[in-house]
């Protein structure tokens, strides 16, 4: 079991990717925070790691609020007493062409995509820092690398935290901590339902794999760019998009 014996704090993790990440950060011997604002789904995720045999606790954690957070770093801290990964998943998306784009639309998913993952990272740091060791990985996205129609506001999240991990990246890597983006493609999750099922079609037919992504194909990723077999990535930028940016 490759995460044997390492903590990790997933955010947005009761749901989509975030959820089966959770489940196979467990089953790879991860004990796990799953964190989210979403208390009933949080308890779904415990539920069906612990039938499997994983370690998991849940902790009520919206990304923008510091003392949310700082309580389920606390939390997880008297539990388990160390914090080896986070995985920055939680986010949102509130399209709107940039005409039409309203100021609360545009702050409210810099918040939550980009400070949230600033927050979450910024309250784990001394803990890595004191361990000399820790992973920090962080959804971005395709739009991240190419920005998309009609997600200014999304794309300049997704692009600023690719800039937060190379620099990270930078300031940490001596200190035995690596930080890493993943840019999944489209992903069959909840995120996905405000999209007519024609554009998701249109969407699965440009890329060459012929097919959405399954949110496990990134769980994958993440648990081996958490895992010591992953010890000389640091900084990079990672695809899994089914070649569709090719
Ligand atoms: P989902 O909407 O399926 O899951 C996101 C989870 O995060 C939900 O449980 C949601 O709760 C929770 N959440 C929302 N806001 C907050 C918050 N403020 N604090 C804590 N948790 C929160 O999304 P996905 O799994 O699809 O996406 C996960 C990440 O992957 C996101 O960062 C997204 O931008 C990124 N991504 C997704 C792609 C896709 O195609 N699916 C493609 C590229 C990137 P609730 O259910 O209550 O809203």
């Amino acid at each position: 079991m490759k995460l044997a014996g390492k903590v990790a704090v997933i955010t947005g993790g009761a749901r989509g990717i975030g959820h089966s990440t959770a489940v196979k950060f467990a089953s790879d011997g991860a004990k796990v925070a799953v964190c989210d604002i979403n208390p009933e789904l949080t308890q779904v995720t415990l539920g069906e790691i612990r039938a499997a045999g994983g370690e998991a606790e849940g902790y009520r954690v919206d990304v923008t609020n510091r003392a949310e957070i700082a309580a389920m770093v606390a939390g997880v801290m008297a539990k388990w007493g160390r914090i080896d990964c986070v995985v920055n998943n939680a986010g949102i998306v509130m399209d709107a062409q940039l005409k039409n784009m309203t100021d609360e639309q545009f702050d409210k998913v810099i918040d939550i995509n980009l400070k949230g993952v600033y927050n979450c990272t910024r309250a784990v740091v001394d803990i890595m820092l004191a361990q000399k060791s820790g992973v920090i990985l962080t959804t971005s996205s395709v739009v991240g690398l190419y920005g998309n129609f009609g997600q200014t506001n999304y794309a300049a999240s997704k692009f600023a935290v690719i800039g937060m991990t190379k620099t990270w990246a930078r300031e940490l890597g001596r200190k035995g901590i690596r930080a890493i983006a993943v840019c999944p493609g489209f992903i069959a999750t909840p995120i996905l339902n405000q999209m007519p099922p024609k554009v998701l079609g249109d969407m699965a037919a440009k890329v060459p794999l012929g097919r959405l992504g399954a949110p496990e194909e990134i769980a994958n990723v993440f648990a081996f760019l958490a895992s010591d077999e992953a010890s000389y990535i640091n900084g990079a930028v990672i695809s899994v998009d089914g070649g569709m940016t090719l």
